[in-house]
């Protein structure tokens, strides 16, 4: 068990209880870190060595693009152009194809994230075990997406025989319903399609297509142009 840091911020979002509260934790330290990287740490040599080695994927770049501060993102990226110049100058075909490749698949805020997260996942799970009433508060979460399900699921591996069974059943109680709805939502959508039903109500249904890719993948889909 490494330090149990975030004890304030996991029950501030668990408390919210709307959503999937580790997707809410996510965002909290998304923003804190592209804050960080575009505000005090941009100047900071051992960062910007990082920030230059390892780049950002497209979702980051564009949420420091988003987060509006222009100046230091142009900063950031005037060294990495540098250093990617470099290496593919001072590169053979080979070479180059195979840094452009790490390139690719490295970001400095999804590597600083996922280092953050495996502390928060084991930092639940201690609650979880620990705080009685975070135990209710667990157990009154309206879904976990199946991202986070999966990432808490292996972090249980951390209790002893007897308190990972209470916990993925508790765990798995709140994903099962939140599915389970979901299920009903998109069977009323698929109907709402025959004209049997044309005329009743959409229900809970109208964005249940958005609310289950949400469910599967972390993510609400971006906006789109159906009228449904
Ligand atoms: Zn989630
Ligand atoms: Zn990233």
């Amino acid at each position: 068990m490494s330090e149990h840091i975030y004890t304030i911020e996991i029950n501030e979002h668990f408390g919210k209880k709307c959503g999937c509260p580790v997707c809410s934790l996510y965002e909290m330290l998304e923003k804190n870190e592209i804050d960080t990287i575009t505000g005090a740490a941009m100047m900071e040599p051992s960062i910007r060595i990082e920030t230059n080695r390892l780049g950002f994927c497209e979702k980051h770049f564009n949420k420091m693009i988003t987060n509006g501060k222009r100046l230091p993102v142009a900063l950031i990226l005037q060294s990495h152009l540098e250093e990617i110049r470099a290496r593919i100058n001072s590169s053979r075909p080979d070479g180059t194809e195979k840094y452009l490749n790490n390139l690719k698949n490295s970001c400095y805020v999804c590597s600083k994230l996922e280092e953050k997260m495996k502390n928060l996942y084991s930092n639940i799970v201690y609650l979880w075990k620990n705080d009685e009433n975070f135990k209710k508060l667990f157990s009154q979460q309206p879904r976990f997406c199946l991202p986070h399900y999966q990432a808490l699921l292996a972090a249980s591996k951390e209790l002893g025989r007897k308190d990972r069974a209470a916990f993925c059943e508790a765990l798995g109680s709140v994903t099962e319903q939140s599915l389970k709805g979901l299920s009903g939502d998109i069977d009323w959508f698929c109907k709402k399609f025959d004209y049997r039903f044309a005329k009743e109500d959409w229900k809970n249904s109208k964005d249940a297509i958005e609310r289950t890719v949400e469910a599967l993948t972390s993510n609400y889909p971006e906006k789109h142009n159906h009228d449904i």
